[in-house]
């Protein structure tokens, strides 16, 4: 007899955005098929959910996978494989470290079909606004980005340059036109250039020196830039990476007085602080820099009062020796993450407020993203929707370990922090992305198109 499900998933406390219950949930042909307390029929796999909990798939809409042109540094077979043993679906590539970097639709069909061949997840990209691209973004649009990434500072990678404000405001103008956000990396070439010149002329190259070099004040003037800029054109404006609560603060003001605008935090800034910088050198380098712990806790309880609209790794590796020097202002900035964006979340959440808490991680994992980016298919447990499905297991901490990252370079600042989450299946479609049950991975990463784009 045949059976009419291809899995049922017994007896898991499915976690939605509003709550936890224990259900039974049935997949069909990549699609959610039935939920409900009893699913009568048979699959080819049945999974016991009893005592662990199902999530919607994970979206990770800033990763660095650097393909095509930096392989050496990740590839999207190794990141996408990654996100799946973190419980992630779904990625969204950001237009640099890859080379060339995603700014006309040659670039992007080179990296949309690089993607094809080999993510295990399914993904969508972003477009970069560069100085002089500006007759190529109708074509990204077209071709299917999920929206504009574009930089208020140096990148660091010269091949992708940054905007000053009149240029993004341009840029935003003609997103507006496509309906397109444009994420923005938001610190101040004007305090960040002449701070570091300033120390580096000096000779000096500490982690101190590095944190002096990108205050607060310098991600506080351009995010008001960028605030600003979306106000003027109507675009719809994502600011990435905010490390402190000051910020969120902001963009609560200019959102409450009309100004289209989210906010997205990454772990790095929640469960790491400056002062950790000492003991994790170059590896937890990042821009904008980690904060104080004091920043660290108010951004925490910013995120618990549901200020932060979603969370992203903001995955950027790079090889070993890229990070070994003792200049700071040298190593290469950007942490590896990918794989533990829901773990590191929950487990805050199951040690300070228990699991009632979960659906607040469903909601900043899943659903904010597939919210803000118009996914209507992905993001929550629901019948019709992709079966995009994670099977997580909490129990007693563990520290993350170095033999478990899949990462091309298995390096990252969180190795060592306990974790009480463990993912245990990941399917992408109802395909499997990563198992711990033996499963063979079957899942094939399928491309999302932006909503100019045509979908081929
Ligand atoms: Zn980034």
């Amino acid at each position: 007899m045949a059976e009419e499900f291809d899995w049922i998933v017994r007896q898991a406390a499915v976690v939605s955005s509003e709550s936890v219950s224990l259900r039974d949930v049935a997949v069909r042909e990549g699609r959610i098929a039935a939920i409900g307390a009893g699913v009568e029929g048979s699959a080819r796999e049945e999974v016991n959910g009893e005592g662990r909990y199902l999530f919607p798939g994970t979206i990770d809409p800033h990763v660095h996978f650097d393909e095509p042109g930096r392989e050496e540094w990740e590839g999207i077979a190794t990141g996408s494989r990654a996100l799946a043993a973190g419980g992630g679906s779904l990625f969204f590539d950001m237009p640099l470290n890859s080379l060339p970097p995603t700014v006309d639709v040659e670039s992007f069909l080179e990296k949309k079909r690089a993607a094809e061949a080999t993510a295990v997840t399914d993904f969508a990209l972003w477009g970069g606004i560069v100085p002089g691209n500006q007759k190529e973004r109708e074509g990204l649009a077209r071709a299917g980005a999920i929206g504009f990434k574009a930089f208020l500072s140096p990148t660091g990678t010269p091949e992708f340059g940054w905007v000053d404000r009149a240029a993004l405001r341009e840029g935003m103008r003609q997103a507006a036109d496509f309906g397109l956000p444009v994420a923005v990396h938001a610190e101040s070439e004007r305090i960040v250039t002449e701070l570091t010149q300033r120390l580096r002329a000096h000779g000096r190259g500490s982690w101190r020196d590095y944190l002096a070099s990108r205050p607060l004040a310098a991600e506080i003037e351009a995010v008001r830039q960028a605030l600003d800029c979306a106000g003027e054109t109507g675009c719809r404006l994502h600011l990435v990476h905010v490390s402190a609560p000051e910020v969120v603060e902001i963009a609560q003001a200019e959102r409450a007085k009309g100004v289209d605008v989210t906010v997205e935090t990454c772990p790095h800034y929640l469960v790491l602080c400056e002062e950790e910088l000492e003991r994790l050198g170059a590896l937890a380098k990042c821009a904008p820099p980690l904060r104080s712990r004091r920043q660290s806790e108010g951004l925490w309880r910013a995120l618990l009062q549901e200020q932060i609209d979603l969370l992203a790794s903001d995955h950027s590796p790079c090889p070993p020796a890229a990070k070994a020097t003792s200049d700071f202002f040298a190593a290469w900035g950007g942490i590896s993450g990918c794989q533990h964006l829901l773990p590191l979340l929950l487990d805050r959440l199951a040690a300070e407020s228990g699991s009632h808490a979960f659906p607040l991680a469903a909601r900043l994992c899943a659903l904010g993203s597939a919210r803000r980016f118009g996914i209507a298919s992905k993001g929550a447990i629901a019948v019709g929707n992709d079966a995009d499905l994670a099977l997580v297991e909490v129990g007693e901490p563990k520290p993350i370990a170095t033999k478990d990252l899949l990462y091309r370079h298995p390096q990252s600042p969180y190795v060592g922090l306990p974790s009480r989450a463990s993912i245990l299946l990941t399917l992408v479609r109802g395909e499997v992305a990563f198992s711990r049950f033996g499963h063979p991975l079957r899942a094939r990463g399928r491309f999302l198109p932006g909503p100019c784009g045509l979908g081929q």
